[in-house]
C-alpha cells in the first residue's frame, strides 16, 4: 500500500474508509469538516512503540500536547503508557483519563505558580524544570506545602518531589526553524554549565529531590545523530555531577521522532516510515548502556499523527488563471499547521473518480486571511466539483488540538472509528455554545 494509506485508512471500492467505515457515510451523518481517527491504527502505533522500547526497559511518556482528546488519552493510558504534560489543563485531562500520577511528567518552560502548586499537591511523578528561577519557585512552594502538611498531618510521610533539569544540549537539528528546541538561543532548557551548578546548589535539599536530566531537542527529526550527540553530552554531565557525590537516577530524552507527511510512491518501507521506534530505541539503548537509572522518552506525533484524517467538503471550484482554486469548508482555524509551519498534509479525494486525470489546484479555506492556504498547485482529480469530499492525511497530531473558532466558525468535531463502531469524541462547538461564554457579568474589583 502506498503511503499515507495503511491497512486501517484505505480505499475500498474507490471509497475512502477508516477500518470498515466509509468516510462519506460519516460526512453525511454529521456534516463537515470533522476529524476522524482509527482506533486500530492507534493501537498499532502504541504496540509498536511498546515493543520497541520496553525490551530495553525504556519508559514511554506520551506527549499529550500532540492530541489531548480525553478518549485518546484514555486509550493510551489503558495501554500502560505514561504522559508528558505541558500545562495545568493537560494535567487535568490526564487525571480525568485515569492516568496515575506516578506516570506523569510535568514539562513546560513557563509553569505558573498555581500550576506548580496543584501538581505538587497531586504529588505527580516528575517535574521537568526549565530554569533556575522555576527551580527556586518550585522549592519555595514545596517548602510552604511541607510546613502546611507538618502542621495539619504531623504523622504523615513527606512525599518525594522528583525534579529533573531540562538541559539544552546545544545540538543542531535539521528540521523547520519553528520546531527546533535544543539549540542555544531557544527559550527551552538550561545550559549544561548552569545545570551543573544547580545540582551542586540543590544537593541534599530538604524539600525537593533533584535527581534527573531531561532533553527534548526538537520535532520532526529523522536522523539519529543529534540524539546520539545530545545523549553523550548529557552523560558527560551525569559524570561531572556524580564526581561531587550527587546522583542522577533519571534520564528523560524527549520525543521528536519524525514522520513523513508527503505522498510517497516508494514501495521501499524505510522510505515511508520516518524515524521508526525500533531504530531510535536501539540507538538510545546503545548510548545509555552505561547509565544505571531510569531512561524515558516522550513521543507525541509519532504515536498519533497517522491515525487521523481531516475531512472537508468542496464549497467551490473557482476557475482562475493559471491555477483554479479548490475552496473547502475547512480552514486554517480547523487545521493550522500549514499556516503556522508551512506544513503540508497529503490530500486525497474521498471518493475516487474512475477516470484518473488530475489538474493542479490551489487548495484554500474560506477564512479572510491570505495564509488560509493548505496547498499550492496540488494535483487532484480534474472532475472535482462542489459537494465532493477531500481528506487531509496524517492529521492526528497537532491538528484538532490547535483548532479554534476564528471567523466565528464552529470548533471542529472529532470522531473515533473502531471497525464499524463510530463515536463522536468531541462535539462540534457551535456559536450558540460559544455565545454562552459571552454573557456579560459584573465583577467586583
Ligand atoms: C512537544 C514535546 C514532545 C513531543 O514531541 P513530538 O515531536 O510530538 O514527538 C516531547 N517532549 C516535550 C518536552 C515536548 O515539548
Amino acid at each position: 500500500m502506498l503511503f499515507p494509506l495503511t491497512e486501517n485508512i484505505h480505499y475500498k471500492n474507490n471509497a475512502l474508509h477508516i477500518e470498515n467505515t466509509s468516510i462519506e457515510n460519516i460526512a453525511n451523518a454529521i456534516g463537515t469538516p470533522f476529524y476522524a481517527y482509527s482506533h486500530a491504527r492507534l493501537m498499532h502505533n502504541i504496540n509498536s512503540c511498546k515493543d520497541a522500547f520496553t525490551p530495553y526497559g525504556i519508559h514511554v511518556h506520551y506527549a499529550v500536547k500532540a492530541n489531548s482528546n480525553l478518549h485518546i488519552l484514555k486509550l493510551i493510558g489503558e495501554q500502560g503508557l505514561g504522559v508528558d504534560l505541558v500545562s495545568g489543563g493537560e494535567l487535568y485531562r490526564a487525571s480525568e483519563a485515569g492516568i496515575a500520577v506516578e506516570k506523569m511528567i510535568f514539562s513546560g518552560v513557563g509553569k505558573s505558580k498555581t500550576e506548580l502548586l496543584h501538581a505538587l499537591e497531586m504529588n505527580i511523578g516528575q517535574f521537568n524544570v526549565e530554569s533556575a528561577e522555576e527551580l527556586a519557585l518550585l522549592d519555595k512552594i514545596a517548602a510552604e506545602l511541607a510546613t502546611h502538611r507538618a502542621i495539619n498531618h504531623p504523622n504523615s510521610q513527606r512525599p518525594i518531589i522528583n525534579v529533573t533539569l531540562r538541559v539544552n544540549p546545544d545540538v543542531a537539528v535539521n528540521t523547520h526553524k519553528h520546531i527546533t528546541t535544543g539549540q542555544k538561543g531557544n527559550k527551552f532548557g538550561i545550559d549544561i554549565e548552569l545545570a551543573f551548578a544547580l545540582f551542586q546548589q540543590y544537593q541534599d535539599h530538604p524539600h525537593i529531590t533533584l535527581n534527573g536530566l531531561a532533553m527534548h531537542i526538537g520535532s520532526q527529526i529523522f536522523d539519529v545523530a543529534p540524539y546520539r550527540k545530545a545523549i553523550q553530552k548529557l552523560l558527560a554531565l551525569v559524570k561531572d555531577i556524580q564526581s561531587f557525590g550527587a546522583e542522577v537516577t533519571t534520564l528523560d530524552l524527549g520525543g521528536g521522532f519524525g514522520i513523513h507527511y508527503e505522498n510517497t510512491e516508494s514501495t521501499d518501507k524505510t522510505q515511508q516510515a520516518g524515524l521508526e521506534f525500533a531504530t531510535i530505541a536501539k540507538v538510545i539503548a546503545e548510548e545509555t548502556e552505561s547509565f544505571k537509572g531510569k531512561v524515558a522518552v516522550e513521543p507525541g506525533r509519532s504515536l498519533v499523527a497517522d491515525i487521523g484524517l481531516l475531512v472537508s467538503r468542496v464549497n467551490y471550484v473557482k476557475e482562475s488563471n493559471p491555477t483554479p482554486f479548490l475552496i473547502l469548508d475547512a480552514a486554517m482555524n480547523d487545521l493550522m499547521r500549514p499556516a503556522l509551519y508551512q506544513a503540508s498534509h497529503p490530500i486525497k479525494e474521498v471518493v475516487k473518480n474512475a477516470e484518473d486525470v488530475t489538474r493542479p489546484y490551489d487548495i484554500v479555506g474560506p477564512i479572510c486571511e491570505s495564509t488560509d492556504i493548505f496547498a499550492k498547485s496540488y494535483a487532484l482529480n480534474k472532475a472535482l466539483k462542489a459537494g465532493d469530499l477531500v481528506a487531509f492525511f496524517c492529521s492526528g497530531a497537532y491538528c484538532a488540538v490547535m483548532s479554534n473558532s476564528y471567523n466565528s466558525r464552529d470548533i471542529v468535531p472529532e470522531i473515533l472509528v473502531n471497525n464499524t463502531d463510530v463515536k463522536v469524541i468531541r462535539e462540534r462547538v457551535n456559536q450558540e455554545t460559544l455565545l454562552k461564554f459571552e454573557e456579560e457579568r459584573l465583577i467586583k474589583i
